[in-house]
């Protein structure tokens, strides 16, 4: 981890995160397998980077293989970050339009990314007692949110671990790409399909539609700013 990224998990709230963390054991032997095919990969549980105060929480899935599993950064070094970092730069959340590695200058203004699961799963696909036991985690780092927050879920396993974080029943919000869902104390929960390769490749995400979600999260969190852009 760098010195930065150090002082930002440092700031979260104790429980936040936990680089020694092997509470999933199936995580816990693939990411040794994954270590010795790359050493010099990262192969930790990847922690939130971001504004520990941070007003909008992007929550993604977990760390890809050859991404933030090989970075120690969320979404930096594959493909799911290029739009991501692209937008929060553009939207004013993110101080250069790319995540070129953990060490660079890059850093967000206001926003913080974190993952549902933060060890990398085999085939990207976490168990359900997996997400489970994450969850702790995320838990904790939203318990922190300030009022009229927005969190932006990428995908519904994401959608789901906020709720479950929040204790918050599915049934009265269900994932949809563009929902907006009212949480207490004035947070808001915005839905995005993931911004992954594969769902770009197929066009089941644009950037027409990312920035779509993000006009409306500006706009709930800064009504004044909104419209004055809109002017
Ligand atoms: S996925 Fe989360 S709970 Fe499981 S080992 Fe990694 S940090 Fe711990």
């Amino acid at each position: 981890m760098t010195p930065t990224a150090r002082r930002e998990s440092a700031a979260l709230p104790p429980g936040a995160y936990d680089i020694d963390c092997v509470r999933c054991p199936r995580l816990a032997a693939h990411l040794g397998e994954v270590r010795r095919e790359h050493p010099t990969y990262f192969c930790r549980p990847v922690s939130p980077f971001g504004d520990p105060r941070a007003r909008l929480v992007i929550v993604g899935l977990a760390p890809g293989k050859h991404g933030a599993n090989a970075t120690g950064r969320p979404f930096t070094g594959d493909y799911a970050g290029i739009l991501l970092y692209r937008t929060l730069y553009d939207f004013g959340f993110a101080s250069e339009p790319e995540s070129l590695g953990a060490a660079d200058s890059l850093h967000l203004v206001g926003a913080r990314i974190t993952n549902a699961v933060k060890c990398l799963p085999p085939g990207n696909k976490p168990l359900p007692s997996e997400i489970h036991n994450c969850n702790d985690y995320l838990a904790v780092e939203l318990s922190v949110l300030p009022e009229g927050a927005a969190i932006l879920a990428l995908g519904r396993i994401a959608h789901d671990a906020v709720l479950r974080a929040l204790a918050l029943r599915r049934r009265e919000h269900p994932f949809a790409h563009g929902a907006r869902h009212a949480l207490p104390r004035g947070v808001r929960l915005f839905d995005s399909y993931h911004c992954s390769r594969y769902n770009a490749n197929t066009g089941r995400i644009t950037a027409a539609m990312f920035r779509r979600v993000f006009r409306a999260i500006v706009r709930h969190l800064d009504p004044e700013r909104s419209r004055a852009r809109a002017a």
